[in-house]
């Protein structure tokens, strides 16, 4: 296993996706819980201001090269990151795999409905799959113990919670122990694309690596996060010794 790259102060495995694949198989062995987290340009410039976000990410299992400007930061501190690791394709491969391994997953997070179709279309696309659970992402701190409740009855293998950076992190971390599943991840925006409510890219934006540009001309209330990107270069450069 590769040393972890530094990228402004958070650990990034520098593993490709069948390497990622490959771990995530041995935390579904191993049956205790493990966080992954899929780190991006965004994701990193949180953390260098928000302690406890860095210390999860750094306490994580997994982390994941999610997009283009992580992967060009380690490259930039002249680190091996063999290629991007998207968050969404990470866990379409996690279910894609699913139904031959008999495993159980619980989705969690998104506005009301989305999950639930997020649902139908992996039911579409990974024919056998077991979606143990759904629970819509907004909720008050009265519902949370029941939330907690729901995804322990379910006891799915694999966890995917899409709250937003970096609440879903904050929120895995705080209750990974009680759930005791054996895979989660933070999400994002994965429920939103599987449900048509979101567009990924074309591919050919992808591999040109511009998928972060078309995210902000498709949402452009998201645009001022653009900001973050040219300071995320900038704090790379300036902390590369
Ligand atoms: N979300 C949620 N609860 C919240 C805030 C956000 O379920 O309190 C959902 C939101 O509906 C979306 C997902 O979290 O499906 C990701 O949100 P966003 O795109 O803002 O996140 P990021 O790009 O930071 O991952």
């Amino acid at each position: 296993m590769r040393d972890r790259v530094e990228i402004l102060g958070v650990g990034v495995d520098p593993v490709t996706m069948d390497e990622a694949l490959a771990r995530v198989e041995g935390f579904f062995s191993a049956r205790s819980p493990h966080l992954i987290a899929t780190a991006n340009a965004e994701m990193l410039m949180n953390a260098t201001h928000d302690d406890q976000l860095r210390s999860i990410l750094n306490g994580a299992d997994l982390v994941v090269p999610d997009g283009a400007g992580t992967v060009w930061a380690a490259h930039h501190l002249g680190a091996d990151m063999p290629e991007r690791v998207a968050g969404y394709d990470l866990a379409q491969e996690i279910m894609r795999r699913a139904p031959s391994a008999g495993r159980k997953i619980f989705f969690f997070g998104s506005a009301p409905g989305v999950a639930d179709k997020a649902k139908l279309k992996a039911e579409q696309l990974y024919p056998g799959i077991s979606i143990v659970g759904t629970r819509n992402g907004y909720f008050s701190a009265d519902e949370e113990q029941s939330i907690i409740e729901q995804i322990k009855r379910a006891q799915p293998d694999l966890l995917l919670v899409a709250l937003g950076v970096p609440k879903q992190e904050k929120w895995l971390a705080a209750h990974m122990d009680e759930l005791n599943v054996p895979v989660s991840i933070g999400v994002g925006g994965t429920f939103d694309v599987m449900a048509g409510v979101m567009k990924r890219a074309p591919l050919w934006i992808q591999r040109a690596k511009l998928e972060w540009l078309f995210r902000a001309m498709l949402q452009p209330k998201r645009a001022g996060r653009l900001l973050a990107l040219p300071k995320f270069v900038f704090k790379v450069h300036a902390s590369r010794k």
